[in-house]
């Protein structure tokens, strides 16, 4: 998908909410998959100590010598630790738990809430002409999601389709405005995603009007159902956009993609 008229480098966004269980990696891996799908090149970095980014796309744990941690440290190299996936277009750098002490680890670093902004701009990146980098936060608004939104252009939020959906979403409002104005003022909000819905439910329905009354424009039209297949995925270390391409899941994610894409155009226009 090269574009003479894209400004140079990446689309970087950031795939957070500090809730865990919301859907982030559900839709790192699999709206990574489907912008790959369309033809964009696209890293997914997993920013996650839990690492299940890197194993739903099949990284085997005995292959992630080198991980985001070290891309964050800066001293590896970026073909040690850029891993391609089976998905054509689509590479990831993998974590493992030692991301979990890098916010005690790296106290003393001065740049710490810039590394991840700086590996993703060091020159060495662009060999790989990324269109899309995704990042695939943690379940907390720590240094490493800091870190995420410092780094990123955007902040694509999913929000589960339950009880108590919006709480939390103010406080993670409140982190992003501190973001603009300390570090990154050009941070927007990419947009509002619902994820697990569940169209039959009084209570899906209600939390998409709320988000839709509270956040407007924000929320994505296209919604990600609630679906077996999806969740099965990634047992079998495949994004749903390939473990079953034509389920509910798959169909959604792809929607999600090429909203995404049509907002970009227009933007880019
Ligand atoms: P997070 O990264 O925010 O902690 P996950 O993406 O890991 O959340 O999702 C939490 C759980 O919900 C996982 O078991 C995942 O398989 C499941 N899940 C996520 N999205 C869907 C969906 N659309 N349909 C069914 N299960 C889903
Ligand atoms: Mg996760």
């Amino acid at each position: 998908m090269s574009d003479p008229t894209r400004p140079k480098g990446p689309k970087i966004i950031a795939i957070a909410n500090q809730k865990g269980g919301v859907g982030k990696t559900t839709t790192s891996i699999n709206l990574a998959s489907s912008l790959a799908e369309e033809g964009c090149k696209v890293l997914l970095v997993d920013l996650d100590p839990q690492g299940n980014a890197s194993t739903g796309l099949g990284v085997d744990l005995e292959d992630r010598e080198y991980t985001t941690y070290d891309l964050l440290l800066g001293e590896v190299d970026l073909n040690d630790v850029v891993h391609t996936s089976d998905v054509s277009g689509l590479s990831i750098v993998p974590a493992t738990v030692d991301l979990s002490s890098a916010d005690i680890e790296l106290m003393s670093n001065e740049k710490r809430s810039f590394l991840l902004h700086d590996a993703l701009r060091q020159t060495a990146i662009d060999a790989y002409d990324f269109d899309y980098v995704l990042i695939d936060c943690p379940p907390s608004l720590n240094l490493l999601t800091v870190n995420a939104m410092i780094a990123s252009h955007s902040v694509l939020i999913p929000l589960q389709s339950e009880f108590f959906a919006l709480e939390g979403l103010s406080q993670l409002m409140l982190t992003i405005r501190e973001v603009r104005q300390t570090a990154n003022s050009a941070l927007r909000i990419e947009g509002v995603v619902l994820t697990m819905y569940d169209a039959r439910n009084n209570l899906s329905q209600q939390v998409e009007q709320d988000a839709r009354d509270n956040l407007g424009d924000l929320v994505f039209e296209t919604k990600i159902p609630r679906n077996v297949r999806v969740s099965e995925a990634p047992s079998f270390a495949q994004p749903v956009t390939e473990y079953d391409p034509s389920s509910k899941g798959a169909v959604a994610y792809r929607d999600l993609a090429k909203e995404l894409l049509a907002k970009h155009t227009k933007i880019a226009a």
